[in-house]
């Protein structure tokens, strides 16, 4: 047993875009953040415009939640003009008050926290992970100037992060990853995709060669691969594992972590739904009784593999890492679920559908965008929102004009799906099917 600190930690769940901002708090997410379409750490995710940002942060503020937005780039001379300009654009467009305002600002480099203090002083500012946030002290200066939280770096282990709590005012807060993808890189500060591809991860453009397969080459005979390990599949010298905490919710606790930051502003809806909803149920669970939150531990590692990961770790929390937070043999990731849509509206089709089975009559019908193929008759699950799983037949299929189809095989076609049974299916629900 460990100490039970009352407040409840905040669940902060990455939003690439609106879809998967709606799905994280429509499953549980206490506050999200996201980029805008500049200066943020993630430049292949959608991101949002400023339109988009308002919209978000109406949607994320109507369900009483809060949104932050990365700036978190370091920023040359070059950039500097550009984010006093997207500063002032963000105050113009009346994201830093009423109901449009942004909650935080997170921000990594000095520069552009001064600019912050200075174009929008009514918005609260975290410190990005990124600026090596290692010790109390830098919490501590951080303090001083006016920051609200800060990003713990990922290389602290638990009882580090209890030394910070025990030395920083109450009312600072901390935030640390709970999951998500790790660099291999000292708090992703890494120059391989600079080197390699000229695409800066310290600007948002990583390509992730730490995934690449890798071998030695001896200068004298070109195209001859020795590899670094004996394996037929090669070596992955630089691949970690993913971090999940989820079986130490109450150290993490103790270690007083006020917000549970997951990683990963490019995953999937399937995904960010998965991850949102088994930590919030272990966290209300752990908060309704310990023994509830043990009792349902194969649950939610059941559920936590649900959806797609690399094998898993608890980084640097505990120890070191060491030769087994990594995965030398592969850089695939294990899939359990396919994502199939998300439950955009449940339409009733008075005039009955086009197909001579079930003509005439009202029927209702599931619209979605189609994400993965899926075919009449196969059996999938939509993912509640309470944490249970809704099997359902798929017994139609049906096109924009309603005419029967035996299989869904295009991406983002509209569709109408004829279920066995609606009972308990709702909008913004997830739709995925076993097939491993
Ligand atoms: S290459 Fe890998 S270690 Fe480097 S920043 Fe990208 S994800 Fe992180």
């Amino acid at each position: 047993m460990v100490e039970k600190i009352t407040k409840k930690p905040e669940l902060l769940i990455p939003a690439g875009g609106m879809d998967t901002l709606k799905v994280a708090i429509d499953y549980g997410a206490d506050a999200v953040y996201m980029g805008g379409q500049k200066f943020g750490l993630r430049a292949k995710a959608d991101n949002f415009s400023i339109e988009e940002m308002k919209e978000a942060v109406r949607y994320v503020h109507a369900h009483g939640k809060k949104v932050y937005v990365t700036v978190n780039i370091f920023a040359h001379n070059d950039d500097i003009e550009g984010v006093k300009e997207y500063f002032e654009t963000i105050h113009n467009e009346g994201l830093d008050r009423g109901d449009t305002a942004i909650d935080a600002l997170l921000i990594s480099d000095f520069g552009i926290f001064t600019l912050a203090k200075e174009i929008l002083p009514d918005i609260d500012i975290h410190i990005s992970t990124q600026a090596n946030n290692t010790n109390y002290m830098t919490y501590n200066f951080w303090y001083k100037q006016g920051a609200k939280r800060v990003v713990a770096a990922r290389e602290l282990s638990l009882n580090e992060l209890k030394k910070i709590r025990d030395n920083i005012p109450e009312d600072m807060e901390i935030e640390a990853f709970m999951h998500g993808a790790m660099c291999i890189s000292y708090s992703g500060r890494c120059l391989l995709s600079s080197y390699f591809t000229g695409r800066d991860a310290n600007k948002g453009a990583c390509t992730h060669p730490c995934r690449w397969k890798y071998a030695v080459v001896e200068e004298k005979r070109p195209g001859e691969y020795l590899p670094v390990e004996e394996d037929e599949r090669g070596t992955y010298i630089f691949n970690s594992k993913d971090l999940c905490m989820i079986e130490y919710i109450p150290e993490m606790i103790a270690a007083g972590i006020d917000s549970f930051k997951v990683e990963g502003r490019m995953k999937t809806a399937l995904y960010v739904a998965a991850v949102t909803r088994t930590y919030r149920k272990a966290i209300d669970d752990y908060y309704e009784s310990e023994e509830l939150y043990r009792a349902n531990m194969d649950y939610y590692k059941e559920e936590i593999a649900a959806c797609t990961y690399r094998q898993f770790t608890t980084g640097f929390y505990f120890h070191k890492p060491d030769e087994n937070t990594q995965i030398y043999d592969n850089n695939t990731y294990v899939n359990n679920y396919i994502y199939l849509g998300c439950v955009e509206e449940i339409v009733s089709n008075k005039d009955g559908l086009n197909d001579d089975r079930k003509a005439g009559g009202e029927v209702k019908l599931v619209m979605i965008h189609q994400k993965n193929k899926f075919s009449v008759g196969e059996k999938v699950s939509v993912m509640s929102f309470d944490g249970s799983n809704i099997d359902v037949i798929v017994e139609g299929i049906y096109d924009e004009k309603m005419n029967p189809m035996e299989s869904a095989p295009h991406p983002k076609q509209l569709l109408y799906i004829k279920f066995n049974d609606l009972n308990g299916i709702k909008p913004g629900m997830i739709i995925r099917v076993k097939r491993f």
